[in-house]
Order: C-alpha cells, then structure tokens, then sequence
C-alpha cells in the first residue's frame, strides 16, 4: 500500500517519509530500528562515579525524598527541586521545570525511579525533567526493549513507533506467506517471517530480537545470493569476441617501471593478462588492501588495450580521484613514449566539454578514458570498447556494475577493490566474479606510526608537520566538515586552513572539498602531487583511492566522528611510499570510550581485524547503528557481524540453486516470486 493509505499520512508527512526512502507500507515496515531503548536496571550513586561514560546519558536511578522540596524561580519559570537518596545513602537531585502541581508527589520519604539524561552540576548528580516511575511500573518495563529509528525532519520517532505497530497489528490478521522453504528453515533454524517482522520492532526479550535478526539477515543474503547467482550463469558462456595479443611493448613497460612488481602483483597481471587473451570474456575482482598496490595493473591492462586497438574504460567513485588517475596515467604515456590518447569523463564538466569528449570517444580517438559514474550515462556510446574496469567497486551498487558491463558489446570486466573481507566471504558475495588477491605490500614500505591525542597535544602537532615539511614531505589534514554550521561542532576545512596557515606561515597550505569546482579541484590535486603544497586540509573527498607517495603525516582532527573503516582507508592515504609515515588521531572529546576503539587502529593495520574489534566493543545494544562505511548497505545484515549467517544463507542457496536453478518446482514458488522483486527493486541499492 502507499504510505499516503495510513490514517494520519497527508502529502507533507509522505514527502518527509520519501526521504527515509520510505514510499509504501513495506518500506516502512522494513525500516528497521537503529537501536533499542532498553530499560535497564537502575544505577547508583557509586556507579555513576565510577563509569565515566554514564554522564550525559539516560539511565534509571531509585530514591528515597529527603527533604520536602522547594519551588523557586520568578513568573514565567517555576523550578522544582527535589533531593533525595539512593539505597547506599548518597544524594542526588531532580529538577522540573514549570510543573510545580509535582510538589505534592514529593512528600518525605516518598519512593520512585526516575529515567533520564543524567549530569553533574555543581558536584550534585542532576537529572532534570526525567520521567517517573512507581518501583512496579519500573518493574514491568525493565528489560524491554523499545525501538529507535533513522529519522528526518518532520518524522518522529514517536510517530513511527506508532504507526509501525498499527501496521505490525493489522498484519497479524493478514499474515504474509512465508517463502522459505520449510526445510531451509528447519535447518538453518530460522525464526518465522511473520515474527521476525513483529519482534524486530518489538521484540519483547532479547532472544526474540536476537531470532528475529538472525531471520532478517539470513532472507537479505540469502535473496541476494539466488539473484546474484543468474547473473554468474549468464556470463559463463560469453565467448571472446576481441583480438587481443600479448604485447612485447607491455613486458617492456613493465620492466621499464621505476619499482619491481610484488609477486602477488606479477601473478595477478598474469591471471588477467590470461583472460582478455583466452577464450572467454573477464569477469575478475582485483582484492588488496589500501597500498597494496591495485592500480598499476589495471594501467598494465587498459595500456595492452589500448595498443590492441581497443578501447578501455576506468570508473572511480570521485572526481578527485577521477582527476588524480587521468593525470598520472597521462604523465606515464608521456614517460614511455606510449602513442595513445585518453580522455577525462566527470559529472560536473560544462556540456561543452562533454558533448567535445562524448565525440572523441563515440569516434575512437579516445583510447582510454577514466572517469567517475559519468562514464555509464547512457547518452554515452564507445566505438569500440573491450575492457571496463571499475576501481574501489564497494563504492559502487551491482546495478552500476552491470550497466558497465553492458555498454559496447559485453566488454572484459574488471573490479578492483579495498574491502578487507576474507576470501571465504568475498567468494560468496562476488559469485560471478574470479577472484585475484593481492596479499603483500611492496618490499620497503615501513609500518605506519600511530598516536591517539587530544587538543593538549596542539603545539606538539603543529610542531611535527612543520618537521616533516622541513624535511620534504608533505601532509594531509582532515576535517569533518567543510565549513562553519550550527549543528555540529567539529573542526572545517575552510576556518582550519585559515588558523593553521597563521600557525605555520613557512608552510604552503590549500583546502580541498567537495563542493569545489571540478577545475579548483583539478589545480590543487595537481598541485599537491606536484609538490607545490605542503600541506593539504581536506574533507574525507580524499578517503578513497587517492596516491600522493611524499606524503608521509595523515592528522585526522576529530576522529571520534568517523567510523573506523574509514578512518583505516584515510590513513591508507600515507605509508605509500619508502618514508617512515605517521597517522594522528586528534580527538575533540576526551572519554575512555572513544580512546578504546581508536586505541583498535593504533594497534591494527588489517582492515578485517579493525572491523571484527568494532563490533566487539560496541555490544548488542549498539549492533544496528554499526554501519561500517558507505559500503554493503544491506537493510540489517551486516556482512563482519553476521559472517556466519552469511555462509549458511550461501550453503543454502546453493543448494536451492543446485537442485532446482530455475526455481520451478511447487515448493519454491513463492521464493521465485520474492527473488524476482528483489533483483528488480533491491539489488540496485547494494553497494558491493
Ligand atoms: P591501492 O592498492 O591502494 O590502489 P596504489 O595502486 O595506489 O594502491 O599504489 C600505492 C603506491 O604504491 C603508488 O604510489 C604506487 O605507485 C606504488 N607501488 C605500486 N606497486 C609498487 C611496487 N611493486 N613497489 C613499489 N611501489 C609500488
Ligand atoms: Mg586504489
């Protein structure tokens, strides 16, 4: 039904549900909760002066009134005051504001527990306008678990938590069918979809949450599994239809490149190599992690495809990136002497510029052209494409992928990715793809150094980038933000170049953001890289992809707002080439929480490992809002908490699959049905 069929949904409240992408009564059910509210058991006194992290959070505490309470305040603002006492005998306080007819609840001696926001003020632990509860009424509620969900403006979660429950009762009398076989269900045993969808939003004991996301993650892979699976049995079969030959001037490249390959480099040129000139069209994942050194073979490729007198094609999630490889790869050709022409694609080039680019490449004088999502327009014809590559492919959806592979006339397919899954999970989630791992970085790279500081360490950060720009290097700065705003309140690019430049005037220091015009952004990548800028303070534009090896220093400024995937692939930034590199976590906040899961990158430089240790501290509470980057948005699953669940709903799919791969048969009707839905609605919006 259409979110506008619920009582109490008018044209605005269903223009702000659209940007929860919430547009029909599935959506919504399927808008899962962030996290829970869980009513836990009342705190002390002693508690909150022993965890740090419990100030300025909602807890529960009980009291015994001591003192029969003030009202104070003049005309408009009435304040009541109530002191009171745990069971150990030490004080608190509650303060109301402007409900003064409390007063009377208050007697000496009156007993409650109160639920709130708790601080300290003036050496007193304070709650102020927290809610009441008699010791029963706690009582029932402690251990439920009411749902927080994503929202925007104009939604609250008051509303949805309403109308979610209104659907979920309604849904009881009709209940959906449920489209797992049976005997998947038995096996892998797996909660009812009916309860799944009940107790996700409320479940009423922790086990039943604990089922129903278990069911909710084994549907999401599994249905994405079955539809994925076609994909990989339709690409078995394409022949080679290209000429291309192995190419002495590409050995010759090779040798002539200012490093030696790793190992794991040569063999993975070699498998690739292999493919574009055997008998069948490439379907290859390039794995390695950030540094890893990803690039050169995907150069080595599109070059011998170019000589082959084809076309190749590179896509890159950013025009920064974008940029940064057109440039390198153009000073390359030039290097070599190579005679091949390539071209820049980005969204935001004036039309002009376009339409002159869409001409060089619909006509072949174009050779090679990289740039971001552009390149899949579908105004955009190649003349004649056989190989499209696309870089850091968690950045972008499987649709995006196909839509590559279907320009021209089903060209090699190439992806290359920083993703630190196993191999194990990587096999089952790029099923069509053969898969290439690189596992060793290149001979001489020192480990990174890293330090976890906050603000009182100042002077000694400053005084450490003007020691590394003395000595040659260049370093990065990031910010969150890209200017001055009213909601948060972490560092900006805009200000902080600005500060820093007084700070450290011998010091040449550009800002970079997303924002810039593509030309401003061009000028001052080239800059960098050319070393005309010591120091380049940035948004996050730069986390994925970016190569400037002389930078040596990543001082990340408020990095208790960024996810620690992301952080692990900002640092990857430096550490890229023979230099000693350093990471700086700057923190804004000071607290034993926030030290600890920075304290995991300090210590880590794999990338599965940090994701594995996220998830670890932050605990079933905190499960939902994990979200490690931009990558795998599945709806709930989550691919590093729920990797087991993964390589059952794999095992099973398979087995479907084996046994019936058209889904013909009576008893997985229903579930051809659901994966058809789900290859044309959802399979879109996973990035992987
Ligand atoms: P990523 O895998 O993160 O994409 P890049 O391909 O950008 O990494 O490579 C990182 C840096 O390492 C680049 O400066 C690249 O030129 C350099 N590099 C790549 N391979 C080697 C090698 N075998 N030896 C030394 N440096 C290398
Ligand atoms: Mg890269």
């Amino acid at each position: 039904m259409d979110i506008k069929a619920l009582k109490g949904v008018g044209e605005k409240t269903a223009s702000y549900f659209s940007q929860l992408n919430i547009y029909t009564t599935e959506d919504l059910l399927k808008h899962y909760p962030r996290k829970y509210d869980i009513y836990e058991e009342p705190v002390r006194v002693a508690d909150l002066e022993a965890d740090e992290d419990l100030e300025g959070n909602v807890v529960a505490m009980e009291g015994v009134v001591i003192k029969s309470p003030d009202i104070y305040g003049n005309g408009k603002l009435k304040i009541l005051s109530v002191n009171l006492k745990d069971e150990n005998g030490d004080a608190f306080k509650v303060t109301f504001f402007n409900m003064p007819f409390l007063k009377n609840n208050f007697k000496l001696g009156a007993r409650y527990i109160f639920r709130g926001i708790i601080n300290k003020t003036r050496k007193m632990w304070t709650f102020e306008q927290p809610k009441l509860f008699t010791r029963a009424a706690y009582k029932e509620l402690e251990g439920s678990m009411m749902p927080i969900y994503p929202l925007t403006k104009g939604i609250t979660n008051n509303m949805l938590t309403k109308l979610v429950s209104g659907l979920l009762k309604e849904y009881e009398e009709r209940l959906e069918p449920e489209y797992i076989p049976l005997w998947v269900r038995e096996k892998y045993e797996l909660a009812e979809h009916n309860f799944a969808m009940q107790n996700i939003h409320f479940p009423k004991e922790f086990d039943d949450y604990i089922n129903a996301r278990h069911r909710l993650s084994f549907e999401e892979f599994f249905l994405f599994i079955l539809a994925t699976l076609s994909l990989k049995s339709s690409k078995e079969t394409n022949p080679n239809i290209y000429e291309i030959n192995r190419l002495e001037k590409i050995d010759e490249f090779i040798e002539g490149l200012p490093f030696k390959l790793t190992n794991a480099q040569l063999k993975t040129v070699e498998e690739v190599r292999a493919d574009y000139t055997g008998p069948k069209i490439m379907s290859r994942l390039i794995q390695g992690d950030v540094g890893s050194g990803k690039t050169i073979v995907a150069i080595i490729a599109l070059l011998e495809i170019a000589l082959n007198n084809y076309q190749g094609a590179m896509m890159v999630p950013t025009e920064v990136l974008a940029i940064q490889q057109f440039e390198s790869l153009k000073d390359l050709i030039e290097k070599n002497g190579l005679d091949i022409k390539i071209e820049l694609l980005v969204g935001s080039m004036t039309a002009k510029e376009k339409r002159l680019a869409y001409e060089r490449i619909q006509s072949g004088e174009a050779q090679i052209i990289i740039g971001t999502h552009a390149l899949i327009q579908e105004k955009l014809e190649y003349k004649d494409l056989a190989l499209v590559i696309t870089d850091e492919q968690h950045r972008f959806g499987v649709a995006q992928r196909e839509s590559f592979s279907n320009k021209g006339r089903r060209p090699h397919i190439l992806v290359m990715s920083a993703t630190p899954i196993p191999r194990t999970l990587a096999i089952i989630l790029y099923g069509d793809l053969d898969i290439s791992v690189i596992d060793e970085l290149p001979k001489g790279r020192l480990p990174i150094k890293n330090a976890v500081v906050d603000e009182s360490y100042r002077d000694n950060a400053d005084k450490f980038l003007e020691r590394e720009v003395k000595a040659g290097h260049q370093c990065y700065v990031i910010c969150p933000m890209v200017e001055e705003s009213e909601n948060f309140t972490g560092a900006n690019v805009i200000d902080y170049s600005k500060e820093l430049s007084k700070r450290l005037p011998d010091c040449r220091i550009e800002y970079l953001h997303g924002k810039l015009k593509p030309a401003k952004k061009e000028e001052i990548m080239r800059r960098f890289s050319k070393h005309e800028i010591d120091i380049l303070v940035s948004t996050t534009v730069i986390e994925v992809g970016v190569n400037v090896p002389n930078a040596t220093v990543m001082l990340i400024e408020n990095s208790e707002m960024f996810g620690l995937a992301g952080l692990h692939q900002l640092r990857g930034r430096v550490g890229r080439g023979d230099a000693q590199s350093y990471c700086i976590f700057m923190t804004g906040k000071k607290s034993e929480k926030i030290k600890k899961r920075l304290d995991i990158l300090k210590n880590s430089n794999d990338g599965f490992e940090i994701a594995r240790k996220d998830l670890e501290l932050r605990g079933p509470g905190d499960f939902f809002g994990v979200r490690q980057s931009g990558d795998f948005n599945f709806g709930i699953a989550d691919i590093f908490a729920d990797a087991q669940t993964l390589k059952e709903a794999s095992d099973a799919a398979k087995l479907i699959y084996d046994a019936d791969n058209n889904l013909e048969s009576d008893e997985n009707a229903l579930l051809k049905e659901k994966v058809i839905e789900y290859r044309g609605k959802v399979l879109d919006k996973i990035n992987i």
